[in-house]
């Protein structure tokens, strides 16, 4: 699909240059390779700069993107990221993981007869062309104000309110129960997506910001909320993800060669495996692999298994690939590096060797029915359709849900019946004075813009309590 630039002259959606499917299905080096300056003008050059940008209405942090968009055409590149920074503490991160094609980019104006401007790719490329090349320059801070915020969790939602309240004037101080901060984007998504030297990148401005890491630190074990509001912090706020693997609760679950892709992807990421031999973690390398699940996780663990040796790996889905949940170009991307998917597939049970290490996984065949309550066709098993499918290493990739170790020692903390906290969408207020969450503990699993999203919303009503009380 084509458009044309202000001369009136035509041109297409710019591809981003990628290492080879045939080469990158064996390494951990980062997929996609960035645009280049002449690309990304070339790129930004597509945008109309519309009065009423759909686009931003699109964005759950209302990044002005036009505005940075026109910067990053003209040449002024620090312009363009410090637009960026002002609505986005994490540029670098949400070019290269955001669903664009459900946000921004689903809503772009250009995208209703053609495909819309890249902007992902445009927003990679100018917190990359920082990075490379910029001067280091911190955004402006308000002056102190003598307040002391805890931030509990380091993913994104904790990230952003860290930066928004520092920003602010207030102190921050954020507790992370790893030895690194970063949250999922850390431990869970893999490098070949997201650099992890970008993460820490990232990190390192929030820090230089003026805010303190204090990791090895789980809230509910070494210090609670409660000691942390009597010990000098005027507020708390809880972004701790819900990082606590779901199982499917079938028959054989507890063979070898069995587990959950929370702990496959921290082996890998966190724990460096794939680093081997460089690093000496113990992880199971399937040759034959499935994944369960068809989200985000289960694409990253799929391309894992593939870049730890595996000759064969299948993605079981017991839907169609219309409803599979992950983004577009993870699915995409899946594909060409020779991830085979059985759809329409549900496992039933696991089956054992006599020594109980996973053999094969028994499935049942399904169709689609009427939609259910999350608006996905209901899969429905097929009578007598069961089969096996062999393996030797199976990844449970179902969603994941709360985890109770902070919640469970901290009282008067309203949750909901399936372990997430509650607090209203607006503010991120708890039922606890002094007490915000937001993100995955809020939600369940989402996205990270969301937990960005979030944690803006509760920084602002974290300042405004700060400045005027309750
Ligand atoms: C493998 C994987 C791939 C994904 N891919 C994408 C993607 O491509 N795009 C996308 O938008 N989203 C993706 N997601 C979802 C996204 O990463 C999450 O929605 C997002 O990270 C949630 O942010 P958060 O800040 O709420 O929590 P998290 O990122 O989970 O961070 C929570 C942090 O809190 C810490 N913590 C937990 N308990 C305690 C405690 N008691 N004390 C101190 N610290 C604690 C944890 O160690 C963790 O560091 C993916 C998720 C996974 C697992
Ligand atoms: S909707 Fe598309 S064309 Fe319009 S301002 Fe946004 S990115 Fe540019």
């Amino acid at each position: 699909m084509t458009t044309k630039d202000t001369k009136g002259k035509v041109i297409e959606r710019q591809p981003m240059p990628e290492q080879d499917p045939e080469v990158r299905r064996r390494n951990f080096k980062e997929v996609p390779l960035g645009y280049t300056v002449e690309l990304a003008q070339k790129e930004a050059s597509r945008c109309r700069q519309c009065k009423k940008p759909s686009c931003v209405e699109g964005c759950p942090v209302n990044v002005d993107i036009p505005g940075f968009i026109a910067l990053l055409k003209e040449g002024d590149f620090s312009g363009a990221i410090q637009n960026l920074w002002s609505k986005n503490a994490l540029p670098a991160v949400c070019g290269r993981v955001c669903p664009q094609e459900m946000q921004c980019e689903g809503n772009c104006i250009l995208g209703k007869k053609g495909e819309p401007v890249a902007i992902g790719n445009l927003e990679r490329f100018c917190a990359d062309y920082e990075r490379a090349n910029g001067t280091g320059e911190l955004p402006p801070k308000a002056a102190p104000t003598g307040k002391k915020v805890a931030v509990v969790g380091s993913g994104p939602s904790g990230l952003t309110v860290a930066k928004d309240l520092i920003t602010k004037g207030h102190e921050v101080t954020v507790f992370e129960a790893f030895h690194k901060p970063g949250g999922v984007l850390v431990y869970g998504i893999p490098e070949f997506r997201l650099p992890k030297d970008i993460v820490a990148e990232e990190v390192n401005f929030i820090q230089r910001l003026g805010v303190e890491f204090k990791v090895d630190s789980v809230v509910g074990r070494t210090v609670s909320v409660d000691e942390l509001l009597e010990n000098g912090f005027d507020a708390v706020y809880i972004g701790v993800g819900a990082g606590l693997p779901r199982f499917m609760g079938l028959p054989g679950e507890n063979l070898i060669g069995i587990l959950s892709a929370n702990e496959y992807l921290t082996r890998a990421n966190l724990m460096k495996a794939y680093k081997f031999p460089d690093y000496d973690t113990p992880m199971p390398k399937g040759k034959n692999v499935i994944v369960l699940g068809a989200g985000n996780v289960a694409m990253d663990a799929a391309r894992t298994a593939m870049r730890m040796g595996a000759d064969r790996v299948r993605i079981v889905y017991r839907r169609s690939r219309e409803e599979m949940p992950a983004r577009n170009a993870e699915i995409h991307h899946a594909t060409e590096e020779g991830i085979e998917f059985e759809l329409l597939t549900n496992p039933v049970r696991y089956i054992g060797d006599d020594k109980g290490r996973l053999v094969a996984v028994e499935c049942l065949r399904m169709e689609l029915g009427e939609p259910d309550e999350s608006g996905r066709r209901r899969p429905i098993p097929i009578e007598q359709s069961e089969f096996t499918i062999e393996c030797d290493l199976c990844v449970v990739a179902v969603g994941s849900g709360a985890n109770p170790l902070l919640t469970k020692s901290t009282e008067d903390i309203r949750l909901n019946k399936r372990g997430n906290i509650e607090a209203d969408p607006e503010t991120g207020k708890t039922s606890k004075k002094g007490v915000w969450a937001g993100g995955d503990i809020v939600t369940g699993q989402a996205t990270v813009i969301l937990a960005m999203g979030a944690g803006r919303k509760a920084a602002d009503s974290i300042h405004k309590y700060l400045t005027w009380g309750w």
